[in-house]
């Protein structure tokens, strides 16, 4: 998924990173249990729906549709998922 902010950066997520970070409450769930939530690698992300002006909602090819995204949540992926792209690519 490419993200494109109002300050004009652009961010670039995984499917896969996108649905091991869901923040529903199953997902939290398992993840307080220390439960690695099962995501298959080759998860692909099959439509997002905008919720008013603040998130959106992920629909995933593991017919997983609970999660719901606020942008300033995804902000902060992609930023953590850049910064360790920086430090494995050099
Ligand atoms: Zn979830």
């Amino acid at each position: 998924m490419r993200l494109r902010w109002a300050d004009d950066a652009e961010h670039t997520l995984g499917s896969v990173a996108l649905r091991r970070h869901c923040r529903c409450g199953d997902c939290r769930a398992a993840a307080l249990h220390d439960r690695a939530v099962a995501v298959p690698s080759d998860v692909r992300l099959v439509d997002a729906q905008p919720i008013g002006a603040y998130a959106v909602q992920l629909l995933f090819s593991d017919g997983h549709d609970r999660g719901i995204y606020p942008w300033p949540y995804l902000r902060e992926l992609a930023e953590k998922d850049a910064a360790e792209r920086a430090i494995d690519g050099g």
